[in-house]
């Protein structure tokens, strides 16, 4: 084990990973990456890994956006295959949300985003099979996509070590030492590693590498449900990713046969609290069911769709559901990038950058860091996103 570092990055998910290879790519000596598991073995691993850029909030367009021209351009941006697939993006609304679709799509626009505003009718063309009776209009952004998010996480890794990063599977952060008020070293369960910088990136169990330090994150653990789903031969083929704002649920397809269905987090009945040490990574019993009125009432088709099971993870989450990021004033060399609340994979590549940019030159270019600072919940001062009221999810109960 390495005994001194430049800089330690506490966490192998995809953003501990993205920052590894950004900073070894800007010619950072002795950066070390510690996983106490293997590469993406946390939530990284199990994510949709869906690439939107619809938000509600300007950053998060940003980021987004940025993002996403690095995974369409990944192999010459960063090196290795993401496996990006382009199915487009649609979220319909109901009718008291087009006002705030509207003023979405227009700010997603300003930011460069290539979004269309279209009618329900308009729908039928690019989602097949799809009923849309109670949808008022919709967002289509046809760039959008998934990605593997094991294949990327491993490509970042891949890369970081080629530009001279070590990166350490199974090994555990157990402490963190002070000296004067700023980070001095990292104890692990190999040893102790001399450092000046810690970043921590460890996720759900980022609260828990904050206190080491004595610092309190307002960092809620919870369970998130994935059901599969087999399409029929009438639903054959790729189709794109659907976000129904009037259901809560959402549809992601899997290769040619496969949808992942799933449910928004902000329908609080379905995200349980759960220990990310010791959880449940089956889907409830009774949810497939309970899923089906809806998804058959909204893709008729899928009466004749086969469950082919699910599983459960974990999102970590803050109260204004949007990530910490930066320094901790109150203890230097100490940053984190965390609380991604179930929306981070798709911004990996450019917080990769910008957390870069920060350790390095101690700022970023484009993005409004200080919106993200952890301090904000204490200070009142959330982050507010324009959001949809949605339907009545009367089928949640
Ligand atoms: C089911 C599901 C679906 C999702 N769908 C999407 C989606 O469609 N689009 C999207 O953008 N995002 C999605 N997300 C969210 C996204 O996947 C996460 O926000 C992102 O992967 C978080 O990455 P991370 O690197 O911050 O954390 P993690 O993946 O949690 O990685 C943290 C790592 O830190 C390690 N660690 C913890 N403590 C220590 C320690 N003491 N010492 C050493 N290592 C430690 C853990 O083992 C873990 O590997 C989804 C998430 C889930 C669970």
């Amino acid at each position: 084990m390495v005994k001194t570092a430049d800089i330690v990055i506490i966490g192998g998910g995809c953003m501990g990973a993205s920052l590894a290879f950004s900073l070894a790519r800007r010619g950072v000596k002795h950066v070390v990456l510690l996983e106490r598991k293997r590469l993406a073995s946390g939530p990284t691993g199990k994510s949709l890994a869906i690439l939107r850029q619809h938000y509600g909030v300007e950053s998060m367009v940003f980021t987004s956006q940025r993002s996403l021209e690095i995974f369409s351009h990944f192999d010459d941006a960063v090196g290795g295959d993401t496996g990006f697939v382009r199915t487009g993006y649609v979220k319909w609304v109901a009718a008291h949300d087009r006002a705030a679709l509207e003023a979405n799509v227009a700010m997603q626009r300003r930011i460069g985003a290539n979004v269309l505003l279209l009618d329900a009718a308009d729908l039928a063309g690019i989602c097949p099979g799809v009923q849309v009776d109670d949808v008022a209009a919709a967002a289509y952004h046809p760039d959008s996509g998934y990605a593997d998010p094991i294949a990327t996480t491993l490509a970042f890794a891949r890369r970081a070590r080629d530009f001279g990063a070590t990166i350490v599977e199974g090994v555990t952060v157990t402490g963190l030492r002070l000296s004067a008020g700023r980070i001095a070293a990292v104890e692990t369960s190999e040893g102790v590693i001399a450092t000046p910088v810690v970043v921590n990136s460890a996720g759900a169990w980022g609260a828990r590498v904050a206190r080491m330090v004595g610092v309190e994150l307002p960092i809620q653990t919870i369970r998130p449900q994935i059901c599969l789903f087999k399409r029929p031969p009438a639903l054959d083929g790729m189709h794109p990713i659907y976000s129904d704002s009037v259901t809560g649920m959402f549809y992601r397809p899997e290769q040619a046969r496969l949808s992942f269905v799933g449910i928004d987090v902000s329908e609080g009945e379905i995200a349980k609290p759960a220990d990310p040490d010791a959880y449940d990574e089956s889907v409830d019993s009774g949810l497939i069911a309970r899923l089906r009125p809806p998804m058959e009432a909204r893709l008729p088709a899928m009466r004749w769709g086969v469950s082919r099971g699910g599983y459960a993870a974990i999102y970590d989450m803050t109260p204004d559901e949007q990530p910490i990021i930066g320094h901790i004033p109150e203890v230097e060399g100490f940053s984190c990038n965390l609380g991604w609340s179930g929306h981070g994979f798709k911004h990996c590549p450019a917080i990769g950058l910008l957390m870069a940019e920060l350790i390095t030159e101690g700022r970023t270019t484009g993005f409004d860091i200080t919106a993200f600072r952890a301090s904000r919940f204490k200070e009142g001062q959330p982050i507010t996103e324009r959001k949809y009221q949605g339907g009545s999810k009367e089928w949640m109960r």
